[in-house]
Parts: structure tokens; sequence; C-alpha cells
């Protein structure tokens, strides 16, 4: 009979994907408002752009405040599109 170490072991790896927000939103020169080609690109939309967490904006339109996070990687097919397609090779995508 199988025992569940073994099962555990055959379990797909997790996939990991980091955003580099040194160049997209934040402190990157990228607003990911006006980008966002990585949310068109992802088919499982793994993605969510949002307001950065605890900011208290002083102006909603500052794109320092907004970021992308990958909030869903265990339904990414690991296409890897976004890392294709990103224009500031922000994205990486490892499993
Ligand atoms: S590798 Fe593909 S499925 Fe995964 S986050 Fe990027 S675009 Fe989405
Ligand atoms: S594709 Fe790259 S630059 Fe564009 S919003 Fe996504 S992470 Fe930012």
């Amino acid at each position: 009979m199988e025992n569940i170490g073994d099962h555990m072991g055959k379990r797909k790896k997790k996939t990991r994907i980091v955003i580099d927000y040194s160049k997209c939103g934040e402190k990157g020169k990228i607003d990911p408002r006006d980008c966002g080609k990585c949310l068109q690109v992802c088919d499982p939309c793994v993605f969510l752009r949002h307001m950065t967490l605890g900011v208290k904006p002083k102006d909603p339109y500052d794109p320092q405040d907004w970021r992308i996070t990958a909030v869903w990687p265990s339904v990414c097919t690991r296409c890897l599109k976004c890392v294709e397609i990103c224009p500031e090779k922000a994205i990486s995508v490892s499993w």
C-alpha cells in the first residue's frame, strides 16, 4: 500500500511567481494600470492589480501606490506568456 509520504513526494512542485517592484509600480517607472499586459495574457487569471496594502494615498493616481501581485500561483500553467510579454522583465516564474 502506498504510504502518505510517497504520495506527498510525488506532488507537483509549487510555482513561484515574483514581481520586481523596482521595475513595475511602487519604485518602478511603469504604472501597472497603464500596462497590465501580464493580466491580459494570463489565461487562468493568476494576477491581481491592486493598491499597495497599508498605503494611505495622497493622490489616487500616483503609480507608486499600485502594484501587480500573483495571488493565485497554484493555477499557473507555466506557459511563461507573462514573462515574455512584460516590457520591464519584471516577472519571474520558477518551479
Ligand atoms: S506563466 Fe502563464 S499561467 Fe503562469 S502566471 Fe504567467 S501567464 Fe499566467
Ligand atoms: S506586464 Fe510587467 S510592466 Fe506590465 S503591468 Fe505586468 S508586471 Fe507590470
